[in-house]
């Protein structure tokens, strides 16, 4: 996986819908997965990233708010993303280290989800290629390949990658911005003459104002990142409403 080739370097028939291209400037989606402790940017495909919320409301085109104006936050529907944990991204125990993260394409990987999808999940590829609906795909057959646009990324430590491979900003960790703060506050307790705070007490407010940092999307009931599957590989569903992590295996092959 260490040659990695960079994005635009995936130039395949454009009419195979496993294999798309990113050659826009743009398309970028800024979002934090349930359990990690950065946001991760994740370069999309060209046209695959649906409008923000705002230009949802606006009758924006996805042109207009992915590229032209560089919109980065959750899209008002849900997109589906495959996350490949590198072997950098977990300790000698096999423990999942959360340190900034780059966020690269792979190519489609054969993988399912372990429970069934609802109803109103897009169909699989296979479904997508001959035209069945989601009742056909879902419900029928409750067939657990992933939705035909989910786009598979390898998620690695920024500081392992050749930097000629990055494709969008590592990933930036949540607590930075509140830590600012708290070191502020400290100065002034200081200031305030014998305020001493037991170190338990304190521990637990900034866990408190941690919790806090948090964005609004709601977590879904997804699985836990620390519980990592063999394959390594989880499936995000991220909207402006909610997102949810689901660890994947492998499909069987006699579908
Ligand atoms: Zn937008
Ligand atoms: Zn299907």
């Amino acid at each position: 996986m260490s040659g990695l080739p960079p994005y635009s370097t995936y130039r395949t028939d454009p009419k195979q819908m496993q294999y798309p291209q990113q050659l826009s400037h743009g398309n970028i989606l800024t979002f934090t997965p349930p359990g990690f402790k950065q946001t991760l940017n994740v370069k999309f495909p060209d046209c695959r990233l649906a409008v923000c919320e705002r230009c949802k409301k606006n009758y924006k085109t996805r042109d207009m708010c992915r590229v032209r104006n560089s919109h980065t936050s959750e899209p008002w529907t849900t997109a589906y993303i495959a996350f490949t944990l590198d072997d950098n991204c977990t300790d000698d125990d096999g423990k999942y280290v959360d340190k900034p993260f780059a966020v690269r394409m792979i190519q489609w990987q054969p993988y399912c989800v372990k429970a069934p999808f609802d109803s109103k999940t897009p169909v699989c590829s296979a479904c997508k290629k001959t035209n069945r609906t989601r009742s056909f795909c879902r419900e029928r057959h409750k067939h657990r390949q992933l939705p035909w646009c989910t786009v598979y990324v390898l998620l690695s430590p920024a500081d392992t990658i050749d930097p000629s491979t990055k494709v969008a900003p590592e990933g930036i960790p949540i607590e930075s911005s509140s830590s600012v703060k708290t070191e502020v506050k400290d100065e002034e307790k200081t200031e305030n003459v014998d305020l001493v705070v037991p170190e338990e007490e304190k521990s637990t407010k900034e866990t408190d104002e941690k919790d806090a940092q948090i964005p609004k999307v709601s977590r879904g009931d997804g699985d836990d990142i620390n519980d990592i599957a063999e394959s390594r590989t989880f499936l995000a569903k991220v909207s402006c409403k909610e997102s949810s992590i689901h660890w994947l295996e492998m499909a069987d092959f006699d579908m």
